[in-house]
Order: structure tokens, then sequence, then C-alpha cells
């Protein structure tokens, strides 16, 4: 098995190496803008999505790196999730119950490595929702990502409110955002997090019909703050404080669904609180998975290769691998004194606080399964 799932990692990053030729930063738009929609480019993207039956939803105004004010009276039929209270179908949990779907925003940056250090450490795999402009710039990053077994998501190419944004500007971000993950890893996204929370319902036709799924968090209690750290006398420590209560209420609830934080790996500042966060759920013993493996995708990409990478705090794990082609190709599941992030070896598997934990089972069955489908 060990030498399946070797022969198996090798090949990946072969694959991922050779994909990674194609990035090529020309050829993409300027970084942090909203991409132009007259280029040739978007203009074929257009031809292959029907935005004809999109709700006519006013688009909204807001200072760059802003989420627009709320519109009272809320807009009929519009739903916005941060104004309105109004999720829709999105994702707004977690479906296995005393689990935290880890989610990072923001990156890559050139914090994300320590951060993948910590997960790797303590077996744990996220989701990470990635601005394209960011992937263009640490393509490396996103690749180590894959490799070590997270699951990647979409959060847009500039990271601008959506809500602000034109249909074919929708088009634009999300499009020009697939691409640049597709050049560094040949995966293509399917999930995405809408910046700053902020979609409607016209936003959300545009992502159906490009064919993504919004994961937004679950609520404010789940924000853990991290981004106001450094600001206005915002503290590290404060943030942890406040996190820790809702993670208190949490743990005293029916627990029957897990939850979505609000997480970034955007700079130092966020990686360093992150990492003091996660621990405190690894000592509340809540379970931690990606968001492929909270709602039991066994296939997390609109097409690629298909990873399912699942740990809990520190003590199971199990990963699977399908190529392209749609042949599994191994499947690895551990459970304590190995590792399962699609490598070979790995560090002990102790708790982030070094003591050993036993083998949390749900998560495992669900990975099980998810690698039993895959198989
Ligand atoms: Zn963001």
């Amino acid at each position: 098995m060990v030498k399946v799932v070797a022969s198996t990692f090798s090949a990946l990053l072969l694959t991922i190496s050779a994909v990674m030729a194609q990035i090529n930063v020309a050829d993409y738009p300027t970084i942090n803008e909203v991409p132009p929609v007259t280029s040739a480019q978007v203009q074929a993207w257009l031809k292959e999505v029907d935005l004809s039956g999109a709700p006519n939803i006013p688009v909204l105004t807001a200072p760059k790196g802003s989420p627009p004010a709320c519109v009272v009276p809320a807009v009929a039929n519009s739903c916005v999730w941060t104004c309105d209270n109004c999720p829709s179908d999105d994702i707004t949990s977690c479906a296995v119950p005393n689990t935290w779907g880890l989610t990072f925003d923001d990156g890559p940056s050139t914090a994300t490595p320590t951060l993948l250090d910590f997960l790797k450490t303590n077996k744990l795999s996220a989701s990470f929702f990635l601005i394209g402009s960011n992937v263009i710039q640490y393509p490396d990053t996103v690749k180590r990502e894959v490799t070590e077994g997270h699951h990647l998501a979409s959060h847009t190419w500039s990271h601008t409110a959506l809500t602000t944004l034109t249909n074919v500007q929708i088009v634009a971000e999300m499009k020009w955002t697939e691409k640049a993950v597709m050049a560094a890893t040949g995966l293509r996204l399917k999930y995405m997090r809408p910046p700053y929370g902020d979609i409607n319902n016209r936003v959300r036709y545009v992502l159906k019909q490009l064919g993504y799924t919004p994961v937004d968090w679950t609520g404010d209690a789940f924000d853990t703050n991290d981004w106001r750290i450094g600001s206005s006398g915002f503290t590290e420590a404060q943030a942890v404080s406040v996190f820790s209560k809702s993670l208190d209420t949490y743990v005293n609830s029916t627990k029957a669904s897990g939850f979505y934080c609000l997480e970034h790996d955007v700079s130092a500042t966020t990686v360093s609180a992150a990492l003091k966060l996660i621990p405190q759920g690894i000592s509340r013993k809540i379970n931690f998975a990606n968001v492929a493996t909270c709602q039991s995708d066994a296939s997390p990409y609109q097409s690629g290769s298909n990873t399912i990478a699942t740990t809990t705090s520190g003590s199971s794990t199990a990963s699977s691998t399908k190529t392209s082609g749609g042949t599994a190709t191994s499947t690895s599941s551990t459970g304590s004194g190995s590792s399962g992030n699609n490598t070979s070896s790995g560090p002990k598997v102790v708790s982030a606080a070094g003591s050993q934990v036993a083998s949390i089972g749900v998560v495992s069955a669900i990975a099980a399964a998810a690698a039993a489908l895959l198989a």
C-alpha cells in the first residue's frame, strides 16, 4: 500500500509539474482589478454561458475594497445573505456533526506555507478559497495545497464585492480564477465563497450557470475576526477569546451540524491567529474537515483529478486520489501512527497539544465512504 501511495503521489506531482509550465502571468489580467470584459478570452467564455434568465436586480456601488451598504428596504427577490439574512441555497454549515469545516480565504500569500506546515503537523485538511490574482503569483503554493491533501475553491479574481459587478464581470472574475487554478493544478473549481459574503440572487444565478456552489460561513458567531486584528486596538488574544466563547456555545449545543468559519491565510497576522484558534477546537474535541468532506462530495471539482482528504483533530486520516481519466489510483486510510495526506510518511500523529488522541469515527467513516466511491 505504501508503494502504491508513493507511486500515485509521484504521478500526481509529475502531472502538476507538467501543467505548472502553463502559468504565464502575462497571459492574465491585471492583478487585483476587475478583468475587462471586452477581451477575446472573456468574449469566448460568454459564448459558453447563458445569462438570459438572470434576475433583474440592480448592480450596486461601493468603494474599492468594501462591500456595498445594505439597501433598505430590501430589493424584492434580491435575497442578500449579509443584509437580509437570506442564504437561499448557499451552503452555510458543514453537514457533519461536531465538525469545524476548515476554510481559509484570500490566499495564497507568503504566509500560507506557515499555515500549511501547521496543518501538516496536525494532520488537518482545509479548503482554500483562492483569489485568482494571488494564484498566478504563488502557483507553487497552490500546487503544494493539492499535494498535501487540501481542497481548492474560488474567491474570485480581484476580491471585488460581486453585487457591485455586472453579470459579465462576474463571469470574468470566476473564469479567470478558474483558468489560473487549472493552469497550476489541472483542477477546475466547483465551490466558491463570495468576497465579504456579498451575494444576492443575481450573483447566485450567474454562479450557477458557471457550475459554482457558494459556501458562506455559519453566521457572525463563526467569524473569527482575524481580519480585524491590529486595527482599532483589536488584538489576537481578543480574537481568540471571543471565538473560544463561540466554540463553548457550540460544544454545549446539540452539535447536529458542523460549522464553517471565516478565516484567512492572507497575512502573517491572520495565520498566527489560525495557529492559536485551531487548538481551541482540538482541545474541545471538535473534528475538522474540508468542504468536500463536510458535504460528502466525492467529486469536489468540476473536472480534473479529485482529491479527497479528511482529517480529524490529529487522530485519524484518510485520503483518496482519482485521476482525471476516472480511474482510482490509490486509497489510503490510516489510523494513528501514519500520514494520510497523500504521502507515504509523515509526522507522528499527535494533537497540537502534543498528546496522542483516539481515533474519531464519524469523519473517518465518511472518508472511507468517499474513498469507496472513488475506488
Ligand atoms: Zn475574502
